[in-house]
């Protein structure tokens, strides 16, 4: 690919440029591959001798590697059920084997082709992953993966992986193991990762777009890890505390052992996971336990990996780095947030700043003297805060009801969706009812008083030798 000029005989005094010279430049391709495909990074490889050299002998043009756009790594159970039939006769084949038959054929092939050393980012999102083909993955020295995307695999027995993870970070792990620093295991896998086809060029764009809408935990705050976070895998984050850092990040409220405001609060479990990222209180802006910001001092495995996965590195800095800078939040678990957060607008009131009133006062008499901060009003909503409240929930005028002005579809700022509704079906019933005042509805009204008469003539023709023949018969 030469660059074109306008002057021709420019051409001749200009260095020869072609795609080959640029991608020798080691930055260059480290910035290019990753937003190509592995099979366009294959079929490069294929055009001639030079690009197979640049694409098979090049470090770490494989080294950010997405198989969940590789068809060859899906598991195809339509096609292959015939050969799971066959392997369930096969004593030798076990049910890991079967699922994670795909994948370890890829690994297989790359490892084939002196590639799989050089793959430092793996993305396995919405795959067949098994817990021992993560053991292989994290404890076979032939892997050198930094970090492991397994968003939304399938199975995946989860109980095993944690004790992988356990023996991995254990005390007397060998130095320099594990090789594994960040695991995205928690949150949603990108949308844009599982919908991109093999060939789409804008690949790498779609990917690096995701952070436009803002980071998790930093710039979106409210629920962030919409599952459920066990208590075993708190225990795993325990266990891989400070070596291995996880999409999701310990809840460092006041009533877990690993805050540094324990103590002040009646203890609750030992730790828990956090899905909840929050401003500061509302009260006194901070938390009992601090602000979590990133810095150059902070230790990156404390702080959450940030979806999407990063393209352009392999590092911990950059799967942990936030885009907008200056911005911090506040980790909690569900029951650490309990009658002291709004689900709305994501203010709450910290620990120092407020206590929830006793359940010994009525609802009613709670709301009324706003001695609680946060109320259930809307299932749907969820708990909100005074001001949300008053925005969202309504007295209808028609029947006195209360209702949501969010969730009760088709109601308006004064009337509650069924009021409303029956208001419109007796303003169009009147409308039906009234006599004809307009032109087109007078002309409507003649033609179908002119159908209805073509209609009673033609039946009383229809009935009419039946009755002649009735009149005869009675004549004589
Ligand atoms: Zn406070
Ligand atoms: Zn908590
Ligand atoms: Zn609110
Ligand atoms: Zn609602
Ligand atoms: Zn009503």
């Amino acid at each position: 690919m030469s660059i074109v000029t306008h002057d021709p005989t420019e051409r001749d005094t200009r260095p020869n440029t072609n795609l080959l010279s640029l991608l020798t430049n080691h930055l260059v391709l480290q910035h290019t591959a990753p937003h190509l495909t592995a099979r366009d990074r294959l079929a490069l490889g294929a055009t001639s001798n030079d690009f197979r050299h640049l694409v098979h002998h090049s470090p770490g043009v494989f080294r950010h590697l997405d198989l969940s756009v590789v068809k060859a790594a899906k598991l195809d159970l339509s096609h292959s059920g015939e050969a799971w039939r066959n392997d369930q006769d096969d004593e030798n084949v076990t049910e890991d084997d079967f699922y994670s038959r795909p994948l370890r054929g890829v690994f297989a092939t790359l490892q084939r082709r002196d590639l799989l050393s050089d793959v430092q980012t793996l993305v396995l999102d919405g795959l067949s992953v098994t817990a021992e083909l993560c053991n292989e993955i994290i404890t076979n020295p032939a892997y050198n993966v930094r970090i492991l995307s397994v968003r939304g695999v399938k199975n995946l027995n989860e109980r095993g992986l944690r004790g992988v993870l356990k023996y991995a970070c254990r005390p007397s792990r060998p130095a320099g193991t594990p090789k594994l620093k960040g695991l995205y295991i928690f949150t949603e896998p990108s949308r844009d990762s599982l919908s991109k086809k093999p060939a789409t060029p804008a690949h790498g764009e779609e990917a690096s777009s995701g952070a436009a809408s803002g980071d998790l935990w930093y710039d979106v705050k409210g629920r962030v890890v919409q599952r459920d976070i066990s208590a075993e895998w708190a225990n795993t984050l325990i266990d891989c505390q400070g070596i291995i850092a996880f999409d999701a990040v310990l809840c460092t409220g006041p009533c877990h052992l690993n805050s540094t405001a324990t103590g002040t609060v009646p203890a609750g479990n030992p730790w828990a996971a956090a899905t909840v990222a929050l401003p500061g209180c509302r009260g006194c802006g901070s938390a009992p336990e601090g602000l979590t910001s990133f810095h150059s001092a902070a230790d990156k495995s404390q702080l959450p990996l940030l979806p999407d996965v990063p393209l352009l590195s392999s590092s911990l800095r950059a799967a942990t780095f936030p885009t907008s800078t200056g911005m911090s939040f506040v980790a909690r678990c569900s029951a650490c947030v309990q009658d002291r957060h709004c689900a709305t607008c994501n203010v709450w009131w910290c620990e120092a700043c407020y206590t929830p009133p006793q359940s010994g006062l009525s609802a009613v008499a709670d709301f009324e003297y706003g001695a609680r901060k946060v109320h259930r009003s809307c299932l749907e909503c969820g708990y909100g805060c005074n001001d949300c409240i008053s925005r969202t929930q309504k007295c209808c005028t028609g029947c006195g009801g209360g209702y949501c002005i969010t969730h009760n579809e088709g109601s308006t700022s004064t009337l509650c969706d069924w009021c409303s509704t029956r208001k419109r079906r007796a303003a169009a019933s009147r409308r039906q009812h009234s006599p004809p005042t307009t032109k087109s509805q007078l002309a409507w009204a003649t033609w179908m008083r002119t159908q209805n008469s073509i209609g009673e003539q033609r039946a009383r023709e229809r009935s009419f030798p039946r009755e002649a023949l009735r009149c005869l018969a009675a004549r004589s």
